[in-house]
């Protein structure tokens, strides 16, 4: 039924989606958000690099993003799951875990990525509280104090140029064979950064705070933060997929600019497209994706009233 049809469908309720809710709610479009409410920051009581929200807990952000939302009466917000998406006629049809089902001219995904640490016992108890991946969130906070870099592979090296910004007292951990040139090893070397093979066996911490790497070697060092060059991640949702849209190498959805994908009609934006956007950069490709589909709408409601009248 027509007055089942929403304009926009929009899974996930991050930064992406709900500043994606607010652009469109602004734009009098009916916009049903589906969120499932896990999201990938919630390990962490600090954001960073948000102007005017600078140290806030990213769950405060999400909360305000929601009284905000709230005052949209034509913006619904559904904690539930999107377990299947189909499109027919033009139209996407959403199904959810409670066993709703939503049309919609427009479909937004923007359901983030989820980390899939690697199994070295105490990480869990560190990552987000002193250990991290971003260094434009947490390097500030970290900065100068004896740190551990944790990885291996071809992004290892760039990691460590970009980390050894904010501290020059690392050193880098690979967990197993190191997979870096010898000339790169020497250049370590030269800024008197010690490169470990010898596996972790433990993180030690207290109350979230590292304090020891330990080895399987018997060695301990002492280190009272870290960044991961990677944490694993994978997409929360591989609807998009099944529908056609590529991954790249990174894993991560295709899409322009704006965020239209291959399918017509079909929006991906924040982490599901760039991995680590932040919260400036999913808020922003949001309202961007917005912008885009109100422009598309309008488009096809002023053809639409030439049709009708014939
Ligand atoms: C430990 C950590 C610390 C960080 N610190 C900072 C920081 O200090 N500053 C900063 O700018 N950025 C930080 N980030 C990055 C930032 O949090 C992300 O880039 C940003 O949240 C991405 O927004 P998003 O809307 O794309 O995804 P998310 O915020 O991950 O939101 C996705 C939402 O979609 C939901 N979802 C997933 N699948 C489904 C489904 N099938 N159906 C319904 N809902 C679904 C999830 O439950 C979640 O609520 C940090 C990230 C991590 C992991």
């Amino acid at each position: 039924m027509q007055s089942d049809l929403a304009d926009v469908v929009i899974a996930g309720g991050g930064p992406g989606g709900l500043s994606a809710a607010l652009v469109l709610g602004r734009s009098l479009k009916k916009v049903i958000v589906i969120d499932e409410g896990k999201p990938r920051n919630d390990v962490t009581r600090k954001a960073h690099g948000f102007l005017t929200r600078d140290g806030m807990n990213p769950s405060l952000i999400r909360q305000i993003a929601r009284e905000q939302l709230d005052a949209y009466k034509n913006i619904s917000i559904l904690k539930d799951v999107v377990e299947d998406v189909e499109r027919k006629k033009g139209r996407f049809i959403t199904k959810t875990k409670s066993g709703k089902i939503l049309n919609s001219k427009k479909m937004i995904f923007a359901t983030g990525m989820k980390d899939h640490l690697p199994a070295i016992s105490g990480l869990q108890s560190v990552y987000g509280k002193t250990v991290f991946h971003c260094p434009y969130c947490d390097g500030w906070e970290r900065r100068n104090e004896p740190l551990a870099v944790i990885g291996n592979g071809d992004g290892l090296l760039p990691f460590i140029k970009l980390i050894h910004n904010w501290s020059k007292d690392l050193i880098v951990f690979t967990n197993g064979p190191v997979a870096i040139r010898y000339e790169e090893k020497q250049q370590l070397a030269q800024r008197s950064i010690d490169l470990i093979e010898s596996p972790i066996v433990e993180l030690q911490s207290s109350n979230g705070k590292l304090e020891n790497v330990i080895l399987r070697n018997g060695k301990s060092f002492s280190r009272t933060g870290g960044f991961m060059v990677t944490t694993g991640e994978k997409q929360s949702s591989m609807i998009p997929a099944r529908l056609g849209v590529p991954l790249n190498d990174k894993g991560e959805y295709e899409s322009s600019e704006h965020g239209q994908t291959n399918l017509e009609g079909l929006f991906i934006i924040g982490d599901a497209k760039n991995t680590f956007t932040s919260l400036a950069g999913a808020t922003s490709q949001g309202y961007e994706a917005a912008v885009k589909i109100n422009g598309e709408l309008a488009e096809e409601e002023w053809a639409d009233v030439l049709l009708q009248r014939d």
